[in-house]
């Protein structure tokens, strides 16, 4: 992609590809460090962070936050994006054209950061990472290698809030799989393909 991700950021802050222009505050694109070897995507910003215009910044951000922090890693240290980057009316779920007019702008952020890992948090992002009409419940706890990345697909942490909170077996889960993701960002980063090569190892 020949822009830099602000520049992308600031062509979603004025995007009316989708109905969701309608009734959003502001765009929410993303938030964190540009080079992040992990990138978390939810599904759509709601009331708090239409309002200020970062993602997971409400309730279910406090809790992505802290079980960043139970992890070693800080919200500086990670990019937090949505699939959606407008907030859909009374917080209901993003529609399949509405996820497909916004893309671009996900392929264009998972280009420009090229993190290793990608979390995906919930059904629907973890569905468009895939490519598959996955339910979250029967693939978190797995890894999926695409296109040169480890994608780890968990639940949402609104859905913790929503379940059981702190005793819940999701929570036990999603701790779990952010430990994972901890492992995979210690292991070494896998060889270039092209290095291979030179060097011999295929
Ligand atoms: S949700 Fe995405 S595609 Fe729709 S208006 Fe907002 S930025 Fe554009």
């Amino acid at each position: 992609m020949s822009m830099t991700l602000e520049e992308l950021g600031a062509l979603a802050s004025t995007c009316t590809l989708c109905r969701l222009a309608a009734g959003r505050t502001q765009v929410v694109f993303g938030v964190g460090s540009p080079s992040a070897d992990v990138m978390f995507i939810g599904e759509g910003p709601g009331y708090h962070e239409d309002k200020q215009g970062e993602p997971f910044v409400g309730a279910a951000g406090q809790l992505l936050t802290r079980l960043l922090g139970e992890v070693g890693l800080r919200r500086e240290d990670v990019y937090i994006a949505n699939v959606v980057k407008c907030r859909p009316p009374g917080n209901r779920d993003p529609l399949p054209d509405e996820i497909d007019s916004c893309r671009p702008y996900l392929v264009g952020q998972l280009e420009l950061v090229r993190p290793r890992v990608v979390v995906t948090l919930g059904n629907f992002a973890t569905r468009m990472i895939l490519e598959r009409q996955v339910s979250i419940s029967r693939v978190r706890g797995q890894r999926f290698e695409l296109d040169g990345r480890t994608v780890v697909p968990t639940f949402h942490p609104a859905a913790i809030l929503r379940g059981g909170g702190e005793a819940s077996a999701q929570m036990a889960a999603i701790r779990s799989d952010f430990a994972a993701v901890r492992a995979i960002l210690a292991e070494p980063p896998p060889v270039p393909a092209a290095v291979e090569e030179q060097l011999g190892l295929f």
